[in-house]
């Protein structure tokens, strides 16, 4: 069995689909099912013991955000409704080194942003125009390795410890720990490319093969 009484993950996400979709918008309810789902598989909640008492659903573009009450969850905490995805809970879990590297993505983004306005035109091409900057030498998957053999999973423990996804959902590196300085200074000794699309996606084919 996949969870409970689901052989597969894609049955147990249609039965929570159809559960869900039975739910009116607004109104909170209960759901045990829901709650026990959330208690032993969510990313952030299941380590700690933190179940959400209730659910409800709240309007957004085309669907609606699932929010749990987590009011009684933790002692002395006023937390309330926060936003709690199901559907990251019945993905294969991510490891602490891979939340660490989702973050690596992300700290790179305003740097690869200014790089781009500063290149417009394809470095590769010199026509088109740039859509997309990728890293040319090392590769992110480089750097990301590189970082890794420079830590010790201590660091990467306590580099998550501090980590409340109650204030902040997405993890990102927190400033002055190791992992955050030996991926700052690995990332500006690298090289950049602006890229339009066409040779933007010859890259990931050589990448796949
Ligand atoms: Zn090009």
């Amino acid at each position: 069995m996949f969870w409970r009484d689901f052989p597969t993950a894609t049955a147990a996400t249609k039965a929570f689909q159809q559960m869900l979709n039975a739910q009116p918008l607004k109104t909170p309810f209960k759901l045990e099912l829901l709650g026990d789902l959330i208690a032993e598989r969510h990313y952030f909640c299941a380590p700690r013991a933190i179940r959400p008492s209730r659910f409800r659903k709240i309007p957004a573009y085309r669907t609606y955000a699932l929010e749990g009450d987590f009011s009684f969850s933790i002692p002395d905490r006023e937390l309330g409704w926060h936003r709690v995805s199901w559907t990251k809970c019945l993905k294969p879990p991510l490891t602490n080194w891979d939340r660490i590297v989702r973050a690596m993505r992300d700290r790179c983004e305003p740097v690869k942003h200014s790089y781009k306005d500063a290149h417009p035109v394809c470095e590769r091409c010199g026509i088109a125009s740039s859509v997309e900057v990728h890293h040319e030498s090392p590769s992110f998957h480089e750097i990301a390795l590189h970082v890794r053999a420079t830590v010790t999973d201590d660091h990467i423990t306590d580099c998550l410890g501090s980590w409340d996804w109650f204030l902040k959902e997405d993890f990102s590196l927190p400033e002055g720990h190791a992992i955050t300085t030996a991926f700052d200074s690995i990332h500006a000794s690298g090289t950049l490319q602006a890229l339009c699309r066409d040779c933007h996606n010859g890259t990931k084919k050589k990448i796949a093969r």
